[in-house]
């Protein structure tokens, strides 16, 4: 990188160790013509992709968000918070290794239905039928019937 005293094009890593607990590396580095030294952080780039609402709105990722619809689709359901807490965090996970700067949020909620689909098919029609708002009953009834034959297929 470009020395910041006098621009040189080379400078030359003379330290290198982690900082901030393994999270970034602080290189020491020194100016090849003017030897001025200076200290440059490194971390990687984990910035979340922004969420494309349907109403074409962005906003921030909020992992307590879809933590907060876990639970209420969750509620009264035999599952342990450090099972919603892990979904949460697999989803923010798979979010981060999509590398793309926005995320409709439908596509959010698919992730969010997939999860619940495996872990409790009662939280994941409560689920599905808020998410999905079901026109009418015919369109309910006939995710049942897919996902019954998803689980019977699964046997
Ligand atoms: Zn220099």
């Amino acid at each position: 990188m470009h020395c910041p005293f006098c621009n040189a094009a080379d400078t030359k890593v003379i330290d290198s160790r982690l900082a901030t607990e393994g999270v970034q590396v602080r290189r020491r580095r020194e100016c090849i013509s003017c030897g001025e030294r200076f200290t440059t952080y490194e971390s990687a780039e984990l910035s979340l992709p922004r969420v494309v609402k349907s109403d074409g709105n962005r906003e921030r990722f909020d992992e307590e968000k879809i933590r907060s619809g876990l639970i209420k689709a969750l509620e009264k359901r035999p599952v342990s918070s450090d099972a919603i807490d892990h979904i949460a965090s697999q989803i923010t996970k798979r979010l981060m290794s999509e590398g793309v700067r926005e995320i409709p949020s439908s596509q959010l909620g698919e992730w969010v239905m997939d999860a619940l689909r495996e872990l409790d098919q009662v939280a994941y029609v409560r689920f599905a039928s808020v998410y999905r708002s079901f026109q009418d009953v015919n369109a309910f009834r006939e995710e049942i019937e897919r996902l019954v034959q998803v689980t019977t297929a699964a046997k």
